[in-house]
């Protein structure tokens, strides 16, 4: 059974429909991607996913159960957690205080303290700067913070949006080997919504193609990579 299933899902703002007919799935431990062009959707299925946004039609499925309609700290505490586009990481707070509000759905504060300490063990640079102001920060160190953060609510599913954007090469580098070792460090799986298709393609064992708010190609990422539909969606090769 998957860890996630999206099952004929259709979402919307208002009245200006998005998604349509939207089916997918996430094993445990498995890395999988959304790509597509911008405004396709993907943030959109993301919010659906951890409970954000309601769908207006079908049905969100954790360890086959129905989760649709659930707020985010329900979703939460079945193991769902999105690490938002701009990683949205409170720049007042220090570091420190950033990974604790990770934590927030859990009781278990020993666990939980003990779990800081592995974040900045694997983390170094958040243990350099564990009482430095969020804002102070690069923006490379934010998204390692931002990814940590989703990874102190003890996720089993990390929903990763865009999280290369605005990041300098060798910062995009660091970002791919964390994703890569999400599920061996962490234990959770994936669902990764990026624009940088060589880092998905490096990452993901699963792809999904979005145009348009549908789901147009589905597959393993190393057919997905060599589909013709790929290349002319989403590189734009003719
Ligand atoms: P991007 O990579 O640009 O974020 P995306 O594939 O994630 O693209 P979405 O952000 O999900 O796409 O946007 C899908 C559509 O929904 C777009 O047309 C966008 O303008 C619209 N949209 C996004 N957020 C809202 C909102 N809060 N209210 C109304 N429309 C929205």
């Amino acid at each position: 059974m998957s860890l996630i299933a999206v099952d004929g899902v259709d979402t919307a703002y208002g009245a200006v429909n998005v998604n349509r007919d939207v089916s997918l799935s996430v094993g445990e431990g498995e890395v999988a991607t959304i790509l597509g062009p911008n405004g396709a959707g993907k943030t959109t299925l993301l919010r659906a996913i951890c409970g954000a946004l309601r769908p207006t039609r079908g049905r969100i499925l954790v360890d086959g159960r129905d989760m649709t309609g659930q707020p985010p700290d329900r979703l939460a505490a079945a193991g769902i957690v999105m690490v938002p586009e701009g990683r949205r990481i409170f720049a007042d707070l220090t570091v420190e205080e950033n990974l604790r509000l990770g934590a927030y759905v859990r009781r278990d504060q020993s666990a939980v303290a003990a779990d800081i300490e592995r974040m900045q063990a694997y983390f170094r640079i958040l243990a350099e700067k564990r009482g430095a102001k969020g804002g102070t920060l690069s923006g490379g160190q934010q998204q390692m913070l931002a990814i940590a953060r989703g990874l102190m609510a003890r996720p089993r599913l990390l929903l990763l949006d865009e999280p290369s954007l605005g990041l300098s090469p060798l910062m995009v580098k660091e970002v791919q080997a964390v994703i890569a070792d999400v599920r061996r460090n962490f234990g959770a799986a994936v669902l990764l919504v990026e624009q940088n298709a060589s880092l998905a393609f490096a990452v993901a064992q699963r792809g999904y193609l979005m145009q348009s708010g549908r789901i147009v190609a589905a597959d393993t990422i190393e057919a997905l990579r060599h589909s013709r539909l790929m290349r002319e969606l989403y590189l734009g090769e003719g």
